[in-house]
């Protein structure tokens, strides 16, 4: 964002409001109270939230703040992340209790229980015992989406050892340099996972990477497909090692400040960094805000979170969360259009799914499909609605609340990032009267605000960068290994303020709308204009099924709009010049002559991090006809080939 600009323009209006379900009201698990009461004194709310957890032992103080920007919470404390996440429930008398419900893509199931957890969980804690691996060294996890993965989260938490989870869609070289900045001691990974109705292998891409990883002693294997794999003198199957061990182990406390995980962060921007997440302060979050932004009642809903546990949604939300609030999730390992594009809704009406929290990229995805898909299935049991990753355009949310929450679910879109741990800034199901495409206000407990290039507060209207004002619970430690650029990167751009890169507006309420990266910010004639709008604009007209914005030098305008756009598979003729003015006027009607693109794209598909993020910063490599930059963290390298192609000015 420009140094002389204050202020984002806020250009898009949106009068629709979606008041919460009265019963959901009545009955939510927070109500309006208790952002009072957090903001009365905000330590004593999260004091109040860690009792939520079972603690060994209690902690001295709630916030150590004495050496900021580096945080300790709950210090003193000890408790242990497994023991909180499973035993506690077997001992309350709930083991029988289904934390699981897996479902494999090839239609295969298991069915795991709190005390089957608890089991799974003490073999594989003894199995890393028996390779070696103590308190503070670093296990590194590459596997699909099967119970393996969160048993063995969980078997790492349980005797201390720090894991990172690498997304198992992530190439050899990248697996290596995340094993070489942790200095990982031990792999875990598979033969492979099914996807797109296929076996799709794992293990040869960790032998590629471990032949030059000094530090890794053993690779321990899963067998999911059964496909044969080579194998190495420091491969160990799960099979052998794990399986025979006994099923008893003692959960060891931890100190509250102890390393649960490293994870790196999506890579949209530019070079991931390795987020470290601790103990007490990380769980004690993560269990509020599954239990209050997604309504949770463990003895009644079964919750699915559609994420990858390679990302930090599926870290907090499928592992965490859940299991310390005794939830029962459901966990699916495969693509959603296997064997056919309703497989999701066959999901949540084979396990009568009550909560749902995906991603836009999926809802636009589904979109694009039709409406017909998930109106074959019933999906009456869904009540609560989340989204999470990036702005949601106020037509994805619409056909979300429509077509999948069928009117009445309220959708909660949920602002936070890898670094922040947990869920910032949400509406409540049961409090808020939801505004499409906006994440309304910071939870109970959280300072969070709008600021000007100055570091001050804008006021309501005003739009600018968005802050975190006070330390949260779940906030990140240190980026691993490099203190300077923890503080560089999060805490220098604004004095005492946590600077998270997105760019935020606030409406005429004080409500928050994010408007996507400060580094996608454009300014044109002299306004900051957001990606975000110009994007929900076009998703807007009904032919437009994606729109990713960008903006590109122009001599006139400083930087002009640049747009690239999938039509929708029903639009019928879309290359003509009649459609790019119709797309162009409806932009200038919707946000006024200013937004109006100067050129826009038909191509057949976006780049697109793993995570599904829109990666701006390569088209606007495409729109300044420049040569495109590092793709590295692309999900399909292709795709940049293929926008290539349709356009006769880039290289
Ligand atoms: P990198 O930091 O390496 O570029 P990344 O920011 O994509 O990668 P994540 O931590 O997975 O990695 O994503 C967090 C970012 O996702 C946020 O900073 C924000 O830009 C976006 N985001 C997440 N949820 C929302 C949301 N509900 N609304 C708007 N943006 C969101
Ligand atoms: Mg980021």
């Amino acid at each position: 964002m420009s140094q002389s600009q204050e202020t984002l323009s806020n250009l898009l209006q949106e009068t629709r409001r979606f008041a919460p379900p009265a019963e959901l009201a009545e009955s939510a698990n927070v109500k309006a109270e208790a952002y009072d009461e957090a903001s009365e004194d905000r330590l004593g709310f999260w004091a109040r939230q860690a009792d939520r957890l079972t603690w060994s032992k209690r902690w001295d103080e709630v916030l150590d703040w004495s050496n900021p920007p580096f945080a300790k919470w709950f210090v003193g404390g000890e408790l242990n992340v497994a023991y909180n996440c499973v035993d506690r429930h077997v001992e309350a008398g709930r083991g029988a209790k289904i934390a699981f419900h897996w479902e494999g893509e090839p239609g295969d199931t298991r069915t795991l229980t709190y005390a089957d957890l608890q089991r799974e969980v003490g073999k594989a804690a003894n199995a890393l015992l028996e390779l070696g691996i103590r308190k503070g060294d670093r296990v590194a996890i590459y596997l699909p989406m099967i119970p393996e993965l969160p048993i063995s989260m969980l078997a790492c938490a349980r005797i201390g050892a720090t894991h990172s989870v690498v997304f198992g869609g992530f190439s050899a070289d990248a697996l290596r340099t995340r094993i070489d900045d942790a200095q990982a001691k031990l792999v875990i990974t598979a033969d492979g996972g099914y996807r797109r109705g296929k076996p799709s292998a794992l293990k040869p891409t960790v032998d590629e990477a471990v032949a030059q990883t000094p530090t890794v002693e053993n690779v321990l294997v899963v067998r999911r497909t059964g496909e044969e794999v080579a194998e190495n003198e420091r491969d160990v199957w799960w099979q052998d090692v794990v399986e025979r061990q006994s099923e008893e182990h003692t959960a060891e406390p931890m100190d509250s400040e102890h390393p649960l995980y490293i994870l790196y962060t999506s890579g949209t921007t530019g070079k991931p960094k390795g987020i470290l997440h601790t103990t007490g302060g990380y769980l004690t979050q993560i269990a509020y805000t599954h239990h209050a932004v997604f309504d949770l009642k463990p003895e009644k809903d079964v919750y699915w979170c559609s994420a990858d546990i390679g990302w930090v949604t599926g870290h907090s939300y499928i592992v965490y969360g859940p299991l310390a609030n005794g939830a029962t999730s459901v966990m699916y390992e495969g693509t959603p259009d296997t064997p056919h594009q309703g497989r999701w809704w066959e999901l949540i009406q084979k396990y009568k799914v009550s909560i749902f929290y995906t991603a836009p990229t999926a809802i636009r995805t589904f979109m694009k499909w039709g409406d017909d898909i998930p109106a074959r299935f019933d999906l009456s049991s869904l009540r609560v609605l989340g989204s999470v990753g990036e702005p949601i355009n106020p037509e994805a949310y619409v056909w979300y609340r429509e077509h999948i929450g069928g009117g009445k679910a309220p959708v909660v879109d949920t602002w936070w990032q890898t670094e922040t741990g947990g869920i910032m800034i949400s509406p409540l199901p049961g409090v808020t009267a939801g505004k499409p495409g906006a994440a309304m206000r910071p939870l109970p407990g959280i300072v969070a605000d709008v600021v000007d290039d100055q570091g001050n507060a804008v006021p309501d209207g005003g739009g600018g960068f968005l802050v975190v004002k006070e330390p949260w619970p779940s906030m990140l430690r240190t980026i691993w290994g490099d203190d300077e650029r923890y503080v560089k990167t999060y805490w220098s751009r604004f004095d005492g303020l946590y600077f998270a890169g997105d760019g935020a507006k606030k409406d005429d309420d004080g409500d928050l709308w994010l408007l996507g990266r400060v580094d996608d910010v454009m300014l044109v004639s002299g306004h900051n204009i957001s990606t975000t709008e110009v994007e929900s604009a076009l998703v807007s007209h009904p032919k437009v099924a994606e729109a990713a914005v960008v903006g590109a030098t122009d001599p006139l305008t400083g930087q002009a709009i640049v747009a690239f756009v999938i039509p929708r598979g029903s639009a019928g003729d879309v290359e003509g010049a009649d459609f790019l003015k119709e797309l162009r006027d409806h932009v200038a009607r919707t946000l006024g002559p200013i937004a109006k693109p100067r050129q826009i794209m038909i191509v057949p598909e976006l780049p697109k991090t793993r995570s599904g993020k829109i990666m701006r910063r390569l088209l606007r490599d495409v729109a300044e006809n420049r040569s495109i930059g590092d793709v590295t963290t692309l999900a399909d390298s292709t795709v940049m080939d293929l926008i290539s192609e349709k356009l006769p000015s880039a290289k």
